[in-house]
């Protein structure tokens, strides 16, 4: 593993090196779920990129960006043994030279709902940070997880639009043993709120186990439901969606793919999930 605060030394670098270049783009505050990826990237790629940058233009609360988790070190021990890994760890100014502000983006319906419709611009400065990872390192493959579903969809549609080469590989999402998603957040809750963080994995299991006897607005309105009043924990939506467009549905259609999303505030802490519907 190589460090690098620069991407013109970290290109410097790549230039000596032959073969594929995986990109895997982070906020830091490693655990498994990022590992996987990592480690999916250097089965496939001679070389491969770790970007860690709590990236400030897709925050639309400045208390959520100040108190994102920060282990530096932590990250840089993981990534240690790797040996085809270059980290880059930019600075603000490194990737924001002209000012912290997100391009606007036309992502369609894609950023109407869930996240995009709780967290205002919150999908601009996502695509705005991958595409100067993209323009900067111009990877052969970029590696994004599913536990960000709604993400991952918006950084196809951006690769369509402007035309990248690059391929977008999606990765199965991690969890601990009780079935929560593995998350950088999850280390903000307390114990008791950890104990709580078990509903939403549990919840979507029972939409699972429910579609094949109820309606899409059935399960939500049951799930939904089964929130009301629970001490410390704020249902923000619960939503059966088709997989690659994001669209609601009436009824179940055979031909379709589909997926149960979710975002619930444990205490403070903001949580997303979600899984397929098979
Ligand atoms: P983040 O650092 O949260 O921005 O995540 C960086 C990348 O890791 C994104 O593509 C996430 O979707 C992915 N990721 C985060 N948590 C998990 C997980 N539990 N399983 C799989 N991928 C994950």
């Amino acid at each position: 593993m190589k460090a690098f605060n620069s991407y013109k030394q970290l290109n410097a670098e790549l230039k000596n090196r032959k073969g594929s270049l995986g990109l895997v783009p982070t906020m830091g505050s490693l655990h498994q779920g990022h590992l996987s990826l990592i480690e999916k990237a250097i089965k496939k790629n001679s070389n491969v990129i770790v970007s860690i940058f709590v990236n400030p233009t897709q925050f639309n609360k400045q208390k959520d960006f100040h108190n994102y988790p920060n282990n530096l070190k932590s990250d840089l021990n993981q990534l240690m043994d790797f040996n085809n890994v270059l980290v880059y760890l930019p600075d603000t100014n490194e990737l924001y030279p002209k000012g912290i502000f997100a391009n606007e983006y036309n992502f369609g319906k894609l950023d109407k709902t869930m996240e995009g419709k709780s967290r205002t611009n919150h999908f601009n400065g996502v695509a705005t940070i991958v595409e100067k990872l993209f323009n900067i390192f111009k990877p052969d493959l970029a590696y994004f997880g599913e536990k960000d579903f709604q993400q991952l969809i918006i950084i196809k549609s951006l690769v369509n639009q402007i035309g990248y080469k690059v391929k977008i590989i999606s990765c199965p999402t991690i969890r601990e043993n009780d079935g929560l998603a593995m998350s950088s957040r999850n280390q903000l809750l307390t114990k008791e709120e950890r104990k709580k963080a078990i509903l939403l994995y549990a919840s979507l299991i029972e939409a699972k186990r429910l579609m094949n006897s109820s309606s899409p607005s059935e399960i939500e309105n049951s799930i939904t439901k089964k929130f009301t009043n629970i001490e410390g924990v704020e249902l923000q939506y619960f939503k059966i969606l088709t997989d690659h467009s994001l669209s609601e549905t009436k009824e179940i259609n055979d031909k379709e793919k589909y997926r149960a999303f979710m975002a619930c505030d444990i205490g403070k802490v903001r949580l997303i999930d979600n899984i397929a519907l098979e």
